[in-house]
């Protein structure tokens, strides 16, 4: 990402009126976040920004200021003089929104992936961005747009929820001074975690109660793992997004190099999410799978059965580990 790239991308905030925010499916806070702070921001220059996230907005980001105005769908018959596309490695993510692109004038895009999302008319791209919303800052800053403090409380949530509330790999010396501008801004990191981390639905707890129970390691320790079945999804009524941070405990056994979180999806097929200590890239397994993700935190959706993807993906690991 250049100073050229940057300038280029407030050109585009200056000039185009009506703008489409996407992000991908099964949204985070990182994704919410961003999404959310660019749409206050475009409101208060005075524009028009209709936020689509696929899946809608999870109960434990309602808190987000804005989230309110994210839809599902793209209005039909609107055109749009720019889309915004965050936290996306390749436009699959996007799920069916990406149709939407073409009725477009320009695509810029800001993401923190490596590989990025090619084929957009811009690019802000910074794998060593923790989330996004360091690289919406940084453009903001470029576009000499203060910060108002509901904007800085969503772009600190993405801040939060990406690096596991600053205990991640991917926090530097930057991502603590974005933070800190954040905060300074109006956000405050204690509000945050208590609305993401200390008022969890009684079911999510109960299904992290049945993920944990289920931990197991293979015969050498070096991977640990999990999973869920749609039985259990129905008999603890949690929603999908309720099992995010459950990989994280699954991670944390001693001695696991690897920790992974199997989901048995409505449709049949399994949701992958892989975690790794530094220094193992499992983003390079998800990839086999044709998932993708970052260093350290990556995630692939498998067309098979729950046992038959553990068995081998469990497999797969095992190989690529040389063990
Ligand atoms: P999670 O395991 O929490 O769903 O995802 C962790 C990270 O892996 C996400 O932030 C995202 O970057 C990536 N990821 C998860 N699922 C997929 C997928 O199906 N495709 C791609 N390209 N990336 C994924
Ligand atoms: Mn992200």
């Amino acid at each position: 990402m250049t100073k050229g790239d940057l300038k280029n991308a407030v050109r585009i905030l200056r000039e185009c009126s009506n703008f489409l925010i996407a992000g991908h499916v099964s949204p985070d806070g990182d994704c919410l976040g961003c999404m959310c702070g660019l749409g206050l921001v475009l409101q208060g220059l005075g524009k028009s920004a209709v936020l689509v996230s696929p899946d809608g907005v999870p109960d434990l980001y309602r808190f987000l200021p804005g989230s309110d105005r994210v839809v599902r769908e793209v209005p039909a018959d609107r055109r749009f003089d720019a889309a915004i596309v965050v936290d996306c490695e390749g436009l699959d993510r996007l799920g069916i929104v990406a149709e939407a692109l073409p009725l477009c004038g320009r695509v810029l895009g800001i993401d923190h992936h490596s590989g990025g999302q090619p084929g957009l008319d811009l690019q802000l791209v910074d794998p060593s961005a923790a989330s996004c919303s360091e690289i919406v800052v940084e453009l903001l800053k470029e576009a000499g747009i203060k910060i108002e403090h509901n904007v800085a409380e969503c772009l600190l949530t993405a801040v939060v929820t990406d690096t596991g509330s600053f205990r991640f790999s991917n926090v530097k010396p930057s991502t603590l001074r974005v933070a800190a501008t954040l905060i300074e801004a109006g956000a405050s990191v204690n509000r945050i975690a208590r609305r993401i981390y200390e008022t969890r639905s009684l079911s999510s707890i109960k299904l992290l109660g049945m993920a944990l129970s289920a931990v197991h390691t293979t015969a050498d320790g070096q991977i640990a793992y999990t999973s869920i079945t749609r039985d259990q999804m129905a008999l603890s009524s949690a929603a999908d997004a309720e099992t995010e941070g459950i990989v994280n405990y699954v991670r944390s056994v001693r001695g696991a190099q690897v920790g992974i979180l199997f989901r048995e999806c409505l449709d049949g097929s399994t949701k992958v999410s892989l975690r790794s200590r530094d220094g193992l890239e499992i983003s390079q397994v998800a990839r086999l799978f044709g998932g993708g993700g970052h260093r350290t935190a990556a995630g692939c959706t498998v067309e098979r059965p729950l046992s038959e993807t553990i068995d081998l993906v469990l497999d797969t690991v095992r190989k690529w580990m040389g063990s």
